[in-house]
């Protein structure tokens, strides 16, 4: 298969009350090891990166390793943008072939994230690309992008559903509680303010910071209309804790394919983990 757009994924999950993983990859064995786990659970998969990661690698290093991975693949595969403020960085990501993108203006006031938003829309349409958008604002840190905790602001669910209206944006990420990075005890997730929310709009909706959600929450989110949970961290930190056990066992070790295997392993333990919580293993069929 050739990589495809995360909005037919994101609608399928919605409507059958499961969620796609989308996992924010950095390194050519992030990437295979989320998709050799998704390949076993015969689950949808998002690649994703962000902003630094297209930076440090360049988005068309990005596209081919994803293309390649779609092209071997038999579960359906899309390449998403995580959390861009750049307008000109967005077009550059679908010249290069990504086939979603997050246009992230929720830090301005509601008119002018709307704008901007209404502006990628049109052009992603154009070129079958998905867009998601994010209303309020998700606490914590992400690459660059750094909102303190008192800063943190919930969508309003009339907002939500004006923005979807106004935009015409395919998928939204409203704040509900969550946050990015580890949490320090439980997330506060407003279960509430998402049911308001899922109950005005009928596009996807995005849950971000899924690293740390307790199982039972994360179920209780997807069964009130998350369809795409971002999960960055925690594989970060499987894949960087892999390694550093291997150096702890043996310091002198300059082989990276010695501690790039483990590694990737713990990746994929973690990715498969999450598939499953997310309930979309076994629901590659729905695109059959
Ligand atoms: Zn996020």
């Amino acid at each position: 298969m050739t990589l495809v757009s995360s909005t037919p994924l994101l609608q399928a999950a919605r409507a059958n009350g499961y969620a796609v993983g989308a996992f924010n990859v950095h390194t050519l064995e992030m990437l295979q090891a989320v998709v050799e786990a998704a390949e076993e659970a015969q689950a949808p998969l998002i690649l994703q990166s962000t902003v630094g990661t297209v930076k440090h690698l360049g988005a068309e290093y990005i596209v081919s390793a994803a293309e390649t991975a779609a092209k071997r693949a038999s579960v359906p595969i899309a390449l998403h943008l995580d959390h861009c403020t750049e307008f000109d960085l967005i077009v550059q990501c679908i010249r290069a072939g990504y086939t979603s993108v997050m246009i992230d203006a929720s830090m301005f006031p509601f008119q002018e994230n709307a704008a901007m938003t209404k502006r990628v829309v049109e052009i992603a349409r154009a070129a079958g690309v998905n867009v998601e958008a994010e209303l309020g604002k998700v606490g914590g840190v992400e690459d660059d992008i750094v909102v303190a905790e008192n800063e943190a602001l919930m969508a309003d669910p009339d907002e939500c559903r004006r923005f979807v209206e106004m935009t015409g944006v395919p998928t939204l990420a409203p704040a509900i509680g969550t946050a990015h990075g580890i949490y320090k005890g439980e997330p506060k997730i407003d279960f509430n303010r998402i049911q308001a929310i899922a109950g005005l709009v009928d596009v996807p909706l995005v849950l971000h910071g899924g690293s740390g959600i307790p199982e039972e929450q994360v179920k209780r989110c997807v069964s009130l209309g998350m369809a795409k949970m971002n999960i960055a961290t925690e594989i970060r930190i499987v894949f960087s804790d892999a390694i550093k056990a291997v150096f702890a066992q043996n310091p002198d070790e300059n082989d990276p394919r010695k501690y790039m295997v483990p590694a990737k392993k713990a990746v994929k333990a973690a990715a498969l983990e999450k598939i499953a919580m997310l309930g979309s293993a076994g629901r590659a069929r729905d695109f059959k």
